[in-house]
């Protein structure tokens, strides 16, 4: 039998990984992986793939136009899933240009690629051709305490040099659909949570530096709030908008989970002091502390998700208490895989982790 080929991009980080193991269960389906493999993408991460030959592998950067068309040419896969980006808000606050560089640049010359491709595909392979794009519900802006949730309708509004960057590369994919007819889809998604997660976000950071006793820093006054959503929910909705969503529509997923950063720091003690009853640092939130805010903090995200329950019948499976715990384990049993990923990749001074 033939198999289907799916390019992904960026599939050596958080989601694009995860999304690549929920694959696995599909053994008609051989993934394309292309990833720079930056700071925040690791093959340590794929390791347990290297056995697989449905998982190709290729370091490249998106935007490389020559080597994405070869692939194209070589694979002729019937989808394109783009992950790849930079992702971090205080890196994009750092340093803007490698933000506009990938998520802009990087994105646009994907679409160019894709778009000569597709342009060469008879009628049915066109017609079974999608480009989705991973971005992120941070587009919106921000909301005040009693705003209604962001839908497909809201207007973008974005805030920092991440989210204008991720609304920008939105922006290009719409176009390419009004303009050539590419069957681009989106999925804005609020924040994620779960197995992989590079440590320097918020939860991996917090469960990492509770475990030494290290300080475990949250901005400004800690209530700011975040619409969480467990990964592998994530990664199930990205598969349904990719076999059953309507090319040229956009697709909200959130979690229904709205918690300030304070009370998920809390959670993540509170779970750490039953796993770890004999640890040093009990009760672990006594390592909280308030640290200046992050400049345009957003102050609240909430994800309407009712489009993509009502047309394709997804809803979150996991419940945030039980994410949680889940993600807590994750990375108490894979704390080698913690110091790979950080072993020369990245400033650990900055993370306050101890290495
Ligand atoms: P991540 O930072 O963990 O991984 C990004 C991956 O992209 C890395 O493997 C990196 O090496 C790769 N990459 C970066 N630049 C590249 C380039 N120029 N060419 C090829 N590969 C490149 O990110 P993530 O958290 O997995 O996010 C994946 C996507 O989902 C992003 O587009 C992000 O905007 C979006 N998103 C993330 C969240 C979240 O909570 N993490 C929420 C909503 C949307």
């Amino acid at each position: 039998m033939t198999k289907s080929v799916i390019l992904v991009t960026g599939g050596a980080g958080f989601i694009g990984a995860n999304f690549i193991y929920l694959q696995q269960d599909n053994p008609d389906l051989q993934i394309v992986n292309l990833d720079k493999l930056t700071y925040a993408g690791n093959m340590v991460t794929l390791a347990n793939l290297a056995s697989d030959d449905r998982h190709i592998f290729v370091r490249g950067d998106i935007g490389d136009r020559q080597l994405v068309d070869s692939l194209l040419e070589r694979y002729q896969p019937q989808a394109i899933v783009n992950f790849a980006a930079e992702t971090h808000v205080d890196r994009s606050i750092d340093s803007p240009a490698n933000f506009v560089e990938t998520n802009v640049t990087g994105t646009f010359n994907l679409l160019e690629s894709a778009r000569k491709y597709w342009q060469s595909l008879d009628k049915v392979g066109q017609n079974k051709f999608r480009f989705l794009h991973i971005s992120t519900d941070e587009v919106f802006g921000s909301l005040s305490p009693t705003d209604p949730a962001f839908t497909e309708t809201t207007p973008y509004t974005p805030n920092s040099p991440y989210s204008a960057s991720k609304a920008s590369s939105d922006h290009f994919v719409r176009a390419y659909f009004h303009t050539y007819g590419l069957p681009t889809l989106i999925t804005n998604c609020s924040n994620n949570y779960g197995s992989y997660q590079f440590p320097e976000k918020l939860i991996p950071l917090t469960i990492l530096n509770a475990i030494l006793g290290k300080p475990l820093p949250i901005y400004g006054d800690g209530q700011n709030i975040r619409d969480w959503l467990f990964v592998e929910d994530h990664c199930r909705a990205i598969d349904l908008v990719l076999n059953c969503g309507v090319p040229g529509e956009t697709y909200n997923v959130g979690g229904g989970a709205e918690r300030t950063n304070i009370w998920l720091v809390n959670k993540l003690c509170e779970i750490l002091d039953e796993f770890l009853p004999e640890s040093a640092h009990l009760p672990h939130n006594r390592s909280i502390i308030y640290v200046t805010d992050r400049p345009g903090h957003d102050r609240r995200y909430a994800i309407d998700f009712t489009k993509l329950h009502r047309d394709l019948g997804w809803q979150p499976q996991e419940d945030i208490e039980s994410g949680l715990r889940k993600t807590v384990r994750w990375y108490l049993a894979n704390q080698a895989w913690c110091q790979q990923v950080t072993a020369d990749k990245y400033d650990l001074e900055r993370l306050g982790l101890n290495k």
